[in-house]
């Protein structure tokens, strides 16, 4: 497997440790487009939104709630956006499902 989030999570690539747990790591973005920009993927390799199945549906709820956890202890109280990129039109770059978390300032909408 060469994909670069899972050598993340697997701890064979460095990465800042954000939060972890059985299914899910999450991590600094590396080139962060807001004072806080952190990567949350699940462990097993999912390549996009695109290819989840029924049996992903509770590990979705997961990385959701996830991500609102980190927001909470970044103390994001003013608010935050999480985005998902899926597939070439969506703008993903990186073939492993994972969501952005961006706060710290105001964002703007629509992103483009
Ligand atoms: P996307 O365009 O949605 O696929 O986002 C991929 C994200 O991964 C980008 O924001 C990159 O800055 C980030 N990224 C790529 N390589 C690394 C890495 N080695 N460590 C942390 N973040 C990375
Ligand atoms: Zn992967």
């Amino acid at each position: 497997m060469s994909c670069i989030f899972c050598k993340i999570a697997a701890g064979e690539i460095p990465s800042k440790a954000i939060y972890q747990d059985d299914s899910t790591y999450a991590f600094a973005d590396i080139s962060p487009k807001a004072p806080v920009h952190i990567l949350i993927i699940p462990r097993e390799h999912i390549t996009s939104l695109i290819e989840v199945s029924d049996h992903h549906r509770d590990l979705l709820g997961h990385l959701m709630w996830v991500a609102a956890e980190i927001a909470r202890k970044q103390q994001l109280n003013n608010g935050y956006r999480i985005v998902v990129n899926a597939g070439e039109d969506g703008g993903q770059t990186v073939e492993h499902l994972h969501l952005h978390l961006m706060g710290g300032r105001p964002m703007t909408w629509p992103p483009g």
